[in-house]
């Protein structure tokens, strides 16, 4: 099913030399939400905005340009790590009811600039479209994921080996929860949620480019295999990518998602090192 990293490599730079467009987090809203036309343009190698930070400074990415100021002096930022000490949440427990009635979702395959993303097709452009998460009085959408290599988030001080983040929005496209899956390589597992990925993922670019569109898709798969996200840490944070605005809510699920080393060797072969620096906590009032 997962083809050797090699072969991955050479199907993503010749069979889809053009990969895909737009970012994660924010940007991806800019590019999609409010812009119809790039919706509506499936040709491939249409261009989306580059990426105007990396990795290797994610200490000083306010520097980059004023609006990127909140990733400094923000008190509510992400990724932060969480302790076992701190015991699980009880508070605003998520339900993905929402997600049964959308199950099999399309979307665009691509490359966020550092590894596989997906994003999730809109009927007539609605948010409220897309698979619904509920929690406390609110509804959130899951617009789509992508993951970072290694994980963001600390448990207990220990990194995984990847996390993906399944970004939901409110019913006006806003970026307003995310669930923080990591994701760990076993010698006994075999994810049925990244079975589903296309054997030839995407290579990394810079500006991304467009990735393959109309991939078949069931994001309940994933919450299955974290546990229906029963047990999980909760805290108030950010975007933990520029301009790393604040007001997200985060669930981190206890349990990690699991694969097997062919799939964590094919994901990590379209991936680029992409944690930010763990982040002080101040006001993220964790499980509060
Ligand atoms: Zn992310």
């Amino acid at each position: 099913m997962v083809p050797s990293l090699l072969s991955t490599v050479i199907l993503a730079m010749t069979v889809l030399p053009a990969t895909q467009a737009c970012n994660f987090h924010m940007q991806r809203r800019s590019n999609t939400y409010s812009n119809p036309h790039a919706r509506r343009d499936t040709r491939f190698q249409r261009r989306a905005e580059e990426i105007d930070f990396e990795y290797v400074n994610s200490f000083d990415w306010h520097t980059i340009k004023p609006e990127y100021l909140t990733c400094f002096t923000g008190t509510s930022q992400s990724p932060i790590g969480v302790h076992s000490t701190q015991g699980l949440a009880t508070t605003h427990p998520p339900s993905f009811a929402g997600y049964q009635t959308t199950t099999n979702t399309t979307g665009t395959f691509k490359n966020w600039g550092f590894g596989p993303a997906f994003d999730i097709d809109m009927v007539n452009e609605d948010p409220t479209t897309l698979p619904a998460m509920t929690f406390d009085d609110q509804t959130v959408f899951l617009s789509g994921w992508h993951i970072h290599f290694p994980s963001e988030h600390l448990v207990d001080g220990v990194r995984s080996a990847a996390e993906m983040h399944f970004v939901h929005v409110n019913a006006a496209g806003e970026p307003a929860s995310v669930v923080g899956i990591r994701i760990e390589p076993s010698v006994t597992a075999h994810s049925a949620f990244f079975a589903q990925v296309p054997a030839a993922i995407p290579a990394p670019a810079n500006p991304p480019v467009e990735g393959t569109p109309g991939v078949p898709m069931d994001h309940l798969l994933a919450i299955h295999e974290v546990g229906m996200v029963q047990q999980y840490w909760t805290y108030k944070g950010s975007l933990t990518t520029p301009p790393c605005s604040e007001g997200l809510r985060w669930f981190l699920p206890q349990m990690t998602l699991k694969v097997s080393e062919a799939q964590m060797l094919a994901l990590r072969g379209a991936g680029r090192f992409s944690h930010r620096i763990e982040q002080v906590v101040m006001n993220q009032a964790i499980n509060v």
